[in-house]
């Protein structure tokens, strides 16, 4: 996707701050954390939203989780705690039409969400 912020990051042509990638998934630092660790772990393949997962794509979708919490642990976050999060449309508060897990830690996190 030509105009895609995420894929552009997937390619390189934006760089941010890797924290660990695979063939199929990055993982790196989300430009206004929400709390002392938060970092976004995307697919290199362009999919919009949760909406347009499917069948094919759940090993995928498992990788993300794989790679989000070995992030977690490397950052010493696997006992405390942590939340992964992937909003979908308006009102979830998506504006990065590329599905993305968020990985949340370090801090005491409210529940319900706003
Ligand atoms: P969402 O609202 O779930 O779509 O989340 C999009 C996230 O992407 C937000 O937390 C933004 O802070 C983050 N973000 C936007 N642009 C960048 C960027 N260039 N590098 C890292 N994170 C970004
Ligand atoms: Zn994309």
């Amino acid at each position: 996707m030509d105009d895609c912020l995420f894929c552009k990051i997937a390619s390189g042509e934006i760089t941010t701050d890797l924290v660990y990638e695979t063939e199929s998934v990055l993982v790196f630092r989300d430009i206004n954390p929400q709390a002392p660790l938060h970092v976004l772990v995307i697919p290199r393949k362009h999919i919009s939203t949760a909406n347009d997962v499917t069948a094919a794509d759940a090993g995928l979708v498992g990788e993300m989780v794989l790679a989000a919490q070995q992030v977690a642990a490397a950052e010493g976050y696997a006992e405390s705690g942590y939340r992964l999060v992937m909003n979908c449309n308006a009102d979830a508060g998506q504006t990065v039409f590329h599905i993305h897990l968020h990985l949340l830690a370090g801090r005491s996190l409210t529940w319900p969400p706003g």
